[in-house]
């Protein structure tokens, strides 16, 4: 993400904070985020607006020194993807050490899903599911080139919403493509008969 599309995503966050809407924010996509240089440094400037911030890592580059920088940074958890067993045990054991809170994600492990049909020679059949909040809460996800995807399911943006340049209050996430096969739920509540008028939700096909 570049620093042009970081200071948007403040403004935004710093919006919906003052509107009552943003409650928390999730500093991870498809990727790691980890990497990225300035990501101790964005960190505490999110957390200045936004005080409820996670980001899930699969550990592998984090050091004791970022770990360290996370918790000064108001870091509320580090959520730990289990792809390497060692690795996490490691990064665990450095965080209990520096007081910085940090969780396990084992899906990838116990209950890998097929990311919506996406990855071929899986099935979603043992993966944990929910009622998707993405739509349920209007929840979008901000790419690191600005553009804008419905969830998390979503890495390529394939639904053209817009970027973080345009008015994000008027963003309307619907279920799109992916939502057929996703192991995660369509509020039928919300969008009742979604699947019938999923053509005329304007999608680019990858
Ligand atoms: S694919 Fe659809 S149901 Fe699955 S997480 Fe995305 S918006 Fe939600």
């Amino acid at each position: 993400m570049s620093d042009e599309v970081f200071e948007r995503t403040l403004y935004w966050l710093g919006e919906f904070q003052r509107d009552g809407a943003q409650g928390n924010v999730n500093l991870h996509h498809f990727g790691e985020s980890t990497l990225h240089p300035k990501f101790v440094e964005w960190v505490d400037r999110i957390t200045d607006i936004v005080p409820e911030a996670r980001v899930s890592s699969n550990g592998v580059g984090v050091t004791r020194e970022m770990i360290r920088g996370m918790r000064d940074a108001g870091l509320t958890a580090l959520s730990l993807s289990i792809h390497r067993p060692e690795v996490v045990k490691k990064v665990a054991e450095m965080c209990q050490d520096e007081g910085l809170v940090c969780d396990f994600a084992s899906g990838p492990l116990s209950a890998p899903h097929n990311w919506a049909g996406q990855v071929e020679g899986r099935n979603s059949e043992w993966a944990k599911t929910y009622e998707c909040h993405f739509l349920e809460i209007q929840e979008v996800v901000i790419l690191a080139d600005g553009r804008l995807a419905t969830c998390c399911i979503d890495a390529e943006g394939i639904v053209p919403l817009g970027t973080v340049w345009d008015d994000l209050r008027k963003v309307d996430l619907k279920p799109f493509s992916l939502c057929l096969k996703c192991h995660h739920q369509v509020p039928e509540r919300l969008f009742p008969d979604w699947r019938a008028k999923l053509e005329e939700v304007p999608v680019c096909q990858p």
